[in-house]
């Protein structure tokens, strides 16, 4: 018993020993969809139901990022120590279909993965997922070897994009520059 008490002593310690950045927490909270954060009463039904935090025994935890994202503790979410917090959420929208308070959890860890972005901390397969978008027009390019199989398979030819008109959507979001600031 004692020892659980301090287990408990030393967690609550830590999250105060935490600072609160006000603006981060305002910036979410006030946007529209951030805004449901506000409605998360910390059920874990989302990490109940998270597969990612199931095969990594709750290293990834949605409802603690939620949590970190509500109190505003911004040095718990982001550096490049943390990217798994963040990074770890496949946007599988499960979270989102079991949430009692339809806090759009999916919705906020985009946010909070654009943040992270623009702070140049994005995994690498971000980035060469994002620069073979860029070029291609799609995340997997074509290949003569799958193209040759699918012939023999008398499947039929998958439509190319046009590369032009991606590059020109792409650019609107200004995606090349954010690229070129993580390499
Ligand atoms: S399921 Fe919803 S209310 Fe419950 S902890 Fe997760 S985000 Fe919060
Ligand atoms: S969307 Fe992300 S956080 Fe939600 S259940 Fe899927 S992997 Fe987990």
């Amino acid at each position: 018993m004692l020892f659980n008490i301090n287990i408990s002593f030393i967690k609550t310690k830590l999250i105060f020993m935490a600072t609160i950045d006000f603006e981060f927490r305002n910036q979410i909270i006030q946007s529209d969809i951030g805004s449901t954060l506000a409605y998360c009463y910390q059920c874990a039904t989302c990490s109940g139901a998270c597969p990612v935090a199931q095969v990594t025994n709750g290293r990834y935890n949605p409802r603690r990022l939620i949590l970190d994202a509500l109190l505003g503790l911004k040095e718990k979410i982001f550096g490049r120590e943390n990217a798994f917090s963040i990074w770890g959420c496949t946007v599988c929208d499960t979270c989102d279909e079991v949430c009692p308070q339809k806090v759009e959890l999916t919705e906020i860890f985009t946010i909070l993965k654009n943040m992270s972005v623009e702070r140049g901390e994005a995994p690498d397969y971000y980035i060469i997922q994002a620069s073979t978008i860029l070029e291609n027009g799609k995340a997997i390019p074509m290949q003569p070897a799958i193209e040759r199989r699918r012939d023999q398979l008398g499947l039929p030819k998958v439509m190319s994009p046009d590369v032009n008109e991606v590059k020109k959507l792409l650019e609107a979001t200004k995606l090349a520059d954010k690229i070129k600031k993580e390499e």
